[in-house]
């Protein structure tokens, strides 16, 4: 079985919890002496073994290989990696079976580190999940006080619109992130755009 670790939490002295999301599942999984094993590292594609005990509620972890990825020693695409997935594990938190569109973004998204700027393609594959997930606001309507927004134009939280003073947000380019919203591409927008939008971002999914 393949999954990417989302999370990794001690238990008692060297064990670990691990959580792992699967095509169709959210997995806890006990793995003796984990903190020891190079290939639980949050964010690892990881291929594994499902072992389950009689009388113990939670199965154990096994015979895992690190399934590795081009930029894995690229340090700070490993950064941004990180936060994508802390954030990931957060938005599905308490889910047991999942859709294989969360599995399948990771996988879009791993392969857009190889040569994307990282932020802009954690930005691609956030705007992704929020139409997937019928979130996605696409019209210059602000959330805050319901008038339309004609040229102070910030995003808030799950990248919703607003005026820049609703929100005390950062001014975007209008025209630019209006297309981002519907094309669900940032393409169109500048480095600093980029930047912004991931400090959006970074305040939870
Ligand atoms: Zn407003």
């Amino acid at each position: 079985m393949q999954g990417y670790i989302l999370h990794v939490s001690k238990y008692r002295d060297e064990d670990v919890i691990v959580t792992i999301l699967t095509p169709d599942a959210l997995l806890s999984l006990y793995r003796f002496y984990g903190a020891r094993h190079s290939t639980v590292n949050l964010g690892y594609k990881i291929d594994f073994e499902i072992e389950n005990i009689v009388n113990v509620t939670i199965s154990r972890l096994r015979n895992i290989i690190h399934l590795g990825t081009p930029w894995i020693g690229h340090a700070p695409t490993v950064m941004i990696w990180h936060h994508f997935i802390r954030l990931l594990n957060t938005h599905l938190r308490g889910i047991e079976t999942v859709d294989p569109f969360y599995f399948n973004l990771l996988e879009r998204l791993s392969r857009s580190l190889e040569r994307q700027n990282p932020k802009r393609a954690c930005i691609d594959a956030y705007l992704e999940m929020l139409a997937f997930e019928g979130r996605l606001h696409k019209e210059p309507y602000c959330f805050i006080c319901d008038e339309p927004v004609e040229e102070n134009l910030a995003l808030g939280r799950a990248f919703l619109p607003a005026h820049t003073h609703c929100i005390y947000g950062r001014k975007l380019p209008f025209n630019e992130t209006l297309a981002m919203l519907e094309n669900q591409k940032s393409l169109m927008l500048d480095e600093t755009t980029v930047n912004n939008l991931w400090d959006v971002l970074m305040e939870g999914m």
